[in-house]
């Protein structure tokens, strides 16, 4: 008893694949990354900036894959490394993510001698 409706699509939501896991996923579960024109990396909130982007969730899980596994250089067809300080943008915003208010990596405390 379905209705035809022919021509007239149910709306739907946008989906993107996120690079890390490859699961498509509706737009605003994902966060963008632009390649901007002078070959910076940045997180495009937005998704409005013109440019090259790439979706990713926004889970550390996926954040980690895309960062230890370089897949953005890949997915933003990049010719060189992305910027050191973009690269810090990345992490910093994937450590965000994984939900601790402390720093991944702090080194043990040297009782000082
Ligand atoms: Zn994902």
């Amino acid at each position: 008893m379905a209705p035809l409706a022919r021509g007239s699509r149910p709306r739907h939501v946008p989906q993107r694949t996120c690079i890390a896991c490859r699961q498509t996923d509706a737009k605003r579960q994902l966060v963008r990354v632009v390649r901007t024109p002078d070959g910076h990396v940045s997180l495009d909130p937005t998704g409005k900036r013109s440019g090259r982007g790439a979706y990713v969730h926004e889970s550390a899980a996926c954040w980690h894959t895309v960062l230890t596994r370089a897949l953005l250089p890949r997915a933003l067809k990049l010719s060189s490394a992305i910027p050191e300080d973009d690269l810090q943008t990345l992490h910093a915003y994937a450590e965000r993510l994984s939900g601790t208010s402390e720093p991944v990596a702090s080194p043990p405390r040297q009782p000082s001698s």
